[in-house]
């Protein structure tokens, strides 16, 4: 059963100044295609503290795929292929199709009015500078950061921009149809109760947790629609209908 994880890499996402949405938009897709994420951690853009956490999610004997969104930006502060370069013990390199389409794009821009100068910049070509030997570089036709895969012990490891445009882009048009086919989504279903008393729910649920471990059964209340979610999911969807039946059926409202 493949099992992700995502990590999320930026000062501004922890120092709480950006919304992480990209960990939310990517755990929902990755849920829909059958690669549900085990864990999102958010961290910052220290170099140490990147390889360390990609060395976790390597060490991890559940997790098969890890993706990593962040810091791939051309100026100081973007350091996530220095780090990820130093975690896998491999040197930087300049990918040339990347530094080849990152050069045909400051022309455009350039040609268009939107750049001064018609040279690639430094800045520019830390965006080509990625750990050698990868499985895969996607293209992102949004940007000029490219998007990277690795197949590092078993699993793959996806590296993305953080802008969430570009981010998408790639995971949909370019990750998705070719990397992620042949998952197998889990059945959700839900039930919805108003004024319900969350806590009267407790026994049924502790029942279904014994008579229905194949399927996770959680409780999710809305304090400003009064609106209480109990929400079922799992494999088998046959499970997942009887589970629901059952609390409807006992539902203490
Ligand atoms: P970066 O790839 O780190 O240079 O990110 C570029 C921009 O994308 C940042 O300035 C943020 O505004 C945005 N960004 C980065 N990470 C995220 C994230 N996880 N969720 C939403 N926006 C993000
Ligand atoms: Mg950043």
């Amino acid at each position: 059963m493949p099992l992700s994880c995502i990590v999320a890499i930026g000062d501004e996402l922890v120092g709480g100044f950006t919304l992480d949405t990209n960990s939310h938009w990517m755990s929902e897709r990755l849920r829909l295609l059958g690669y549900p994420v085990k864990r999102v951690t958010q961290i910052r853009d220290k170099p140490r503290e990147i390889a360390e956490q990609v060395g976790r999610e390597l060490d991890d004997a559940d997790v098969t795929d890890v993706f990593l969104s962040g810091g791939l930006g051309p100026t100081p502060d973007d350091r996530t292929f220095a780090a990820l370069a130093d975690a896998l013990g491999r040197e930087l390199v300049i990918w040339e199709e990347t530094r080849a389409r990152i050069g045909r794009r400051v022309q455009r821009m350039h040609s268009m009015g939107l750049l001064e100068s018609p040279d690639v910049t430094e800045g520019n070509l830390r965006m080509a500078r990625i750990p050698a030997e990868p499985a895969h570089v996607f293209k992102n036709r949004r940007g000029m950061a490219p998007g990277t895969l690795y197949e590092v012990r078993g699993k793959r490891v996806f590296v993305l921009p953080g802008v969430p445009l570009e981010m998408k882009g790639i995971f949909t048009e370019e990750i998705e149809p070719e990397f992620l086919g042949g998952g197998n989504a889990a059945t959700v279903r839900e039930l919805r109760f108003n004024f319900a008393v969350e806590a009267r729910f407790y026994p049924l649920m502790r029942e279904l947790e014994e008579s229905y471990p194949d399927v996770s059964v959680g409780s999710y209340p809305n304090f400003e629609t009064k609106e209480l979610v109990i929400r079922v999911l799992g494999a088998d969807p046959k499970r997942v209908e009887q589970a629901l039946e059952e609390i409807r059926r006992r539902a203490p409202v």
